[in-house]
């Protein structure tokens, strides 16, 4: 667990996301009646399409919640956060103690009283605004209540076509290599198809390939190579394991 009070290293992750299949990432429609569709995609004010950073870091976050509980890790309830809640009119010894003992998706995400370690910029789509890049798709409404259609009721909703290319960027600050290694694992679950993105994932929506390339800042490469180093396979392979030596260790 490492502060913000001294710069000790920062990794940037220059990401792709190339949708395999179609994605639907709708702009949530607020609307209290079941029969209203949120059947717009999201996009920029210019038209393009975007996956919002916050879209994207929820996705990160509750999968290595699942993950670290899966391995036997107490998480918090994230809904429900305790960590480090009780900081707020305390002393920084006390402020320092209760972040030390938050949970490891807390540290690493934040919670409403610590900082997060991690950003994640939206994705924006490669292209032209004013180029085809969406499809429409038709969809049974299904009632909340019964989860039975209702009454075979159809709408349509807006799909971002496969093959389309979005770009962004995750950046980690003052991180252990064990809490990079927990962001390439889920990047792996992506890439395997076992994590999708957006809504609509039973009608086979969200998967997507994420390729990366990660540059790492610190002291060292800072004093002796002058600026970021592009971290080698074998460096990212290392990273990884680093994750899981980390969640062996901690259940024993
Ligand atoms: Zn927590």
């Amino acid at each position: 667990m490492r502060f913000f009070d001294t710069f000790i290293n920062r990794y940037t992750l220059s990401i792709e996301i190339e949708l395999v299949t179609a994605l639907h990432i709708g702009v949530g429609n607020q609307s209290i009646s079941p029969l209203d569709s949120d059947n717009a995609i999201m996009r920029m004010p210019d038209g393009n399409a975007v996956i919002p950073g916050a879209s994207l870091k929820g996705v990160f976050r509750s999968n290595l919640e699942a993950i670290l509980r899966m391995s036997g890790l107490h998480v918090c309830d994230s809904t429900n956060s305790t960590c480090g809640s009780s900081s707020r009119d305390s002393s920084n010894e006390k402020l320092y103690k209760d972040i030390e003992q938050s949970c490891e998706v807390c540290s690493l995400f934040g919670s409403q009283s610590i900082s997060s370690h991690i950003y994640i910029s939206d994705a924006i789509r490669r292209g032209e605004p004013g180029e085809s890049f969406t499809s429409t798709r038709d969809g049974v409404m299904i009632r909340r209540d019964t989860e039975n259609a209702a009454g075979g009721r159809k709408y349509d909703f807006e799909v971002v076509n496969p093959g389309t290319v979005f770009a962004g960027e995750i950046l980690l600050e003052n991180v252990d290599d064990y809490q990079v290694g927990y962001v390439l694992m889920i990047l792996d679950l992506v890439n395997q198809g076992f994590i999708r993105l957006g809504g609509k994932k039973s009608a086979g929506l969200g998967r997507v390939n994420m390729s990366f390339s990660i540059q790492k800042i610190d002291k060292k490469s800072i004093l002796k190579e002058s600026g970021a180093i592009e971290l080698s396979e074998q460096e990212i392979a290392n990273l990884k394991l680093a994750a899981r030596n980390h969640i062996a260790e901690v259940i024993v």
